[in-house]
């Protein structure tokens, strides 16, 4: 039996089967009615009355300026959070597909905005360059990933967003406007995280560095010396996380970095642990001693996956297929072990039944203003409840206090349920972003009730 990084995954993973393909499937442009929506994990749903798949820039505009009631972007519908409902017109880009330039010389790559986060790497990679991080999956559309703050891990890798160097947006009224840190900069600090809320972007100009290799190494930790050790790793590797196995005291680390070493073949992956895990659960619950001390003997026993090296876009990211939902807050960086101690406690003094991994990541500071983070160097946790039937709030409720307590910011497609009130202290420039968005579409087109509240505006 092999611990191996999908051991843990797993027990995030796990698309379920029931969750359709999201997004759009209709095959031509034409706006077409009624076909109804659900995200990736079947948790959100919605009846749009027109869904569109525009294949050009002019046939999007048309589409937004034609439209009634409000207009919501989708790409691969993999958030919790209900950013992507409406019952009105669901938009999607996935036509908008695809490396559209590429300029080597200066390390500059442009795609449409609705290509996944795996086309890109292969795409850039027969260009001799990278991504410069990818987050857990690749199944993300790149303006979904981006919109929403999405994140890998990395002391000084800042979040994914921060790799824009330019992106094209079609407005309320159909305008094309572009923007980039010389041209109408407000509107690039606000329009790289906009949550679908200021228009639809069409695509984006990327800075890629040259291709790199990287070399993965894993081993286990107590989990108090992860936390004491965190920082110091995550600053002497490029790459550094953990997952705290519950009711074990032990954590599953890893290190990717950058090497010169020839490409090895990747372990495959094995998810009996995992199952283990639950099983051990069902069979200990009543005894926490028990299954404490049985979790331990196991995760010490298991043959870790030996180190491999390969390169970014086939190491960083990997498949998820257990059916959990996600709460992730992002936290100032030396909050983070005080947090995930008191989450931990938490959890394993009230929750017998829980048995999914929490994952423990590092993001760098950046300026996009909706950015989860927006002038600090992070720590961001994740913790999972698998989809039982219970109601994962019984759980999330008491975690979110705790993640607020430490001035945490929600990640923006995960679960919560924080309003304007909750935000406006963590989010210094959450007016700003606020004053731009009412300009560019006062009539509130490209909002809807969730974001609505997220940003304090009535119906
Ligand atoms: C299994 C799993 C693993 C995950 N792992 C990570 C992780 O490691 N790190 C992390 O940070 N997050 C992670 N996430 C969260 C995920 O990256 C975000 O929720 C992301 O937004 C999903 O991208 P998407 O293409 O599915 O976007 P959607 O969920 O479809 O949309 C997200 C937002 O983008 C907007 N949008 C989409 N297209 C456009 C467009 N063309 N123009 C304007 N707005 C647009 C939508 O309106 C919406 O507001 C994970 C999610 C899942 C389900």
């Amino acid at each position: 039996m092999t611990l191996t990084r999908r051991h843990t995954l797993k027990a995030l993973l796990l698309a379920s089967a029931a969750a359709a393909a999201p997004g759009i499937s209709l095959a031509n442009s034409k706006p077409r009615r009624v076909i109804p929506w659900k995200n990736w994990a079947g948790t959100q749903s919605c009846t749009p009355a027109v869904r569109s798949t525009p294949k050009n820039i002019d046939e999007l505009a048309s589409v937004i300026k034609a439209a009634t009631g409000s207009v919501r972007a989708v790409g691969s519908g993999h958030s919790w959070s209900p950013l992507v409902p409406t019952n009105d017109t669901l938009l999607s880009l996935r036509r908008f597909s695809g490396m559209l330039e590429h300029d080597k010389a200066n390390n500059l790559a442009k795609f449409g905005a609705g290509t996944k986060l795996n086309k890109v790497g292969p795409a850039l990679e027969e260009q001799g360059m990278a991504m410069f991080n990818l987050p857990d999956i690749d199944e993300q559309s790149l303006a979904g990933a981006f919109s929403t703050g999405t994140h890998g891990t990395g002391l000084e890798l800042p979040a994914l967003h921060d790799c824009i160097e330019s992106l094209t947006l079609v407005t309320a009224n159909g305008d094309v406007m572009e923007c980039s840190r010389a041209k109408n900069a407000e509107l690039f600090d606000a329009a790289r995280v906009s949550l679908g809320s200021l228009g639809i972007i069409t695509d984006y100009t990327l800075k890629t560095p040259d291709l790199f290799k990287v070399e993965r190494k894993y081993w286990l930790e107590e989990l108090d010396s992860a936390l004491e050790r965190g920082e110091q790793l995550a600053r002497e590797n490029r790459h550094f996380e953990f997952f705290y196995i519950p009711y074990s005291d032990m954590s599953y680390c890893y290190t990717t970095d950058t090497t010169d070493k020839p490409i090895t073949a990747v372990q495959p992956e094995d998810d009996s642990v995992v199952d283990t895990m639950k099983n051990l659960r069902d069979m200990l619950s009543f005894s926490t001693t028990a299954r404490r001390l049985a979790m331990k003997a196991l995760i010490k026993s298991v043959d870790l996956p030996p180190s491999y090296v390969e390169v970014p876009w086939r190491t960083l990211s990997t498949d998820r297929t257990v059916p959990v939902y996600e709460m992730e807050y992002q936290l100032p960086l030396e909050t983070g072990p005080m947090a995930m101690r008191e989450v931990v406690d938490y959890i394993e003094t009230n929750h017998p039944e829980f048995f999914v991994p929490l994952e423990y990541r590092y993001v760098d500071g950046d300026d996009a203003w909706l950015s989860e983070f927006y002038g600090r160097k992070s720590v961001s946790i994740s913790v999972h409840r698998y989809r039982e039937g219970d109601d994962p709030w019984n759980v999330f409720t008491k975690v979110q206090e705790i993640f607020r307590k430490y001035d945490g910011r929600p990640h923006w497609g995960k679960v919560h349920n924080y309003t304007y009130e909750d935000l406006k202290s963590v989010y210094p420039k959450i007016d700003d972003f606020k004053k731009v968005r009412q300009e560019l579409d006062p009539e509130g087109k490209f909002l809807n009730d969730h974001v609505r509240g997220l940003l304090g505006i009535n119906a």
